[in-house]
């Protein structure tokens, strides 16, 4: 199903990609990445308005709220939804188990291909035990 008009532009805002069935595929990079990003534009911005308005100095809070309300809590949002994706990949998927899975990418490094609950790249072949779990 295609993302809506206002989906592509939060996907845009929040620095995030869709997989081809729609599914938002959260990394811990696009977060990092996308965080980065607003915050710049917000700084930008609000020197912007500054040079264009000298009183709106006087109402700096405003940027921190702004930094707030559009980089950092949306930022805290998706971590812990893809800290908790990361935990259930591990618990339900064999990819969790095995020692090719890369967490922060949620990554067959093997086959440098995204895992997903509907997609295990390999199907299963390539899998092998992680090594801490052989000790
Ligand atoms: S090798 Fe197979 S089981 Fe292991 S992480 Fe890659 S896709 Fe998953």
């Amino acid at each position: 199903m295609q993302p809506l008009l206002w989906e592509r532009v939060r996907d845009v805002w929040l620095f995030q990609r869709r997989a081809q069935s729609g599914e938002v595929e959260v990394t811990a990079g696009t977060i990092v990445y996308g965080a980065l990003i607003r915050a710049f534009l917000v700084i930008v911005g609000g020197l912007s308005l500054a040079s264009f308005f000298p009183d709106f100095r006087r109402y700096w809070w405003l940027l921190l709220f702004t930094l707030w309300g559009m980089v950092f809590y949306p930022a805290y949002r998706r971590w812990s939804e893809f800290t908790r994706h990361v935990r259930q990949l591990k618990e339900e998927l064999l990819c969790g188990s095995c020692r090719y899975f890369d967490e922060t990418g949620q990554l067959c490094t093997l086959l440098d291909e995204h895992v997903r609950p509907d997609y295990i790249p390999c199907e299963g072949l390539a899998w092998e035990a992680r090594r801490e779990w052989e000790e």
